[in-house]
């Protein structure tokens, strides 16, 4: 993956990932937790965030949004 997200932090934990599969061309995506939060807080201001919610996101190869949540 080549987001350029992955920095060098020399104090703390280092970022969380989430595994992400796309519906449509079915490559696996690393997506930082940071994204992940960002886009749950527009869920919750649009009002669509419930209990367990992972956002579907924007596939890079696809342009489109069949990037999914994959349990591990
Ligand atoms: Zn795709």
């Amino acid at each position: 993956m080549e987001m350029g997200d992955k920095e060098d932090v020399p104090f703390g934990p280092p970022p969380k990932y989430y595994n992400y599969r796309c519906s449509r061309c079915m490559q696996q995506h690393e997506i930082n937790e940071a994204i992940i939060d960002a886009t749950i807080g527009w869920a919750e201001y649009d009002g669509e965030y419930y209990e367990g919610f992972m956002p579907i996101l924007e596939c890079p190869d696809c342009a489109k949004e069949t990037l999914e949540y994959v349990k591990d």
